[in-house]
């Protein structure tokens, strides 16, 4: 497995692989790598000739400095794993050859900025989308593999790509769950041993609502019975818990058609922030 932090070592070898008419799949991650990132990079192996991963805390997508600084790293233990998995090539970068100087580009998504990730960390798709243009650059994958997991943040990457011609599949890839339902996440490390025990209760709740929903409760109605539930365990504390449309991330409305839809949470665990997402699609429902 070749390892590159020098982006012009990681170019010149991409020109390489190129030349030999590699196609080549680009796996971006924070580390901290858990079963979620395997299967990003197992998707990538079999549909590329070489898989790079990239291993980078991108402090621009960051708008808590503390979940910066506690933000869990172990590049170690990820290096045994891809080479465990077979992955060719890990770009793991530091801060000063990926930000010189201040970035000074912003880029700006609209509506997309102000819903359910974007309204409650300002400014964390302006990284997002900073961070993934230059690994794009860099790299220039064939596709590019990302969870959904973060569901939202895969919208705005296709938008990305869309708006600014980028020459790359986006590759969008299920979540993968703990046996008891809690969506794996380099964040879960951080959990203590109470709230472990109860985190899978976020995805118990996207299942009420999304069985609610199935029984043909109103929204509105949906949300409360997954809330009702949440409302037992101390430890939760909900930031939103909302049914979106699933790929404009809109408010839907019940004269909808076929729309498939998204339930989407974001919840703290003591200072612990996770994430989740479920797909419902409206044919069930209506
Ligand atoms: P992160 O290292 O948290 O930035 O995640 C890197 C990539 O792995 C992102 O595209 C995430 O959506 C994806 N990912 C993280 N956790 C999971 C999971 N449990 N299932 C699927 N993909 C995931």
């Amino acid at each position: 497995m070749q390892i590159f932090s020098d982006p012009e070592l990681l170019q010149s070898y991409i020109t390489d692989q190129r030349i030999q008419g590699k196609i080549i799949g680009l796996v971006p991650t924070m580390g901290a790598l858990h079963e979620g990132h395997s299967r990003l990079v197992i998707e990538s192996m079999k549909s590329n000739d070489i898989t790079v991963c990239s291993i980078y805390v991108n402090p621009t997508q960051f708008n808590d400095q503390q979940d910066l600084v506690k933000y869990p790293r172990n590049l170690n233990k990820d290096l045994e794993m891809l080479k465990e998995l077979g992955c060719q090539a890990v770009f793991c970068p530091t801060d000063k050859v990926m930000y010189p100087t201040e970035p000074v580009l912003k880029m700006d998504f609209g509506q997309l900025e102000h819903l359910l990730e974007g309204h409650h960390r300002p400014g964390h798709f302006k990284g997002v989308a900073l961070v993934v243009s230059k690994l794009f650059h860099l790299v220039q994958p064939d596709k590019a593999y990302f969870g959904e997991k973060d569901w939202q943040q895969l919208i705005v990457i296709k938008k990305l790509v869309e708006d600014l011609s980028f020459p790359v599949e986006i590759v969008g890839v299920p979540i993968a769950r703990e046996p008891d339902g809690l969506a794996l996440s380099s964040r879960n490390l951080r959990l203590r041993q109470q709230e472990r025990a109860v985190a899978n209760q976020l995805f118990i709740a996207l299942q009420l609502v999304k069985a609610a929903l199935e029984e043909k409760s109103s929204f509105e109605s949906a949300i409360s019975t997954g809330l009702d539930h949440l409302a037992q365990f101390s430890l939760i504390r909900v930031e939103y818990l909302e049914i979106v449309t699933a790929f404009t991330l809109e408010k839907p409305s019940a004269e909808m058609g076929s729309e498939p839809l998204s339930i989407c949470i974001a919840a703290f665990l003591g200072d612990i922030r996770l994430i989740d997402n479920l797909q419902v699609f409206m044919n069930n429902v209506i």
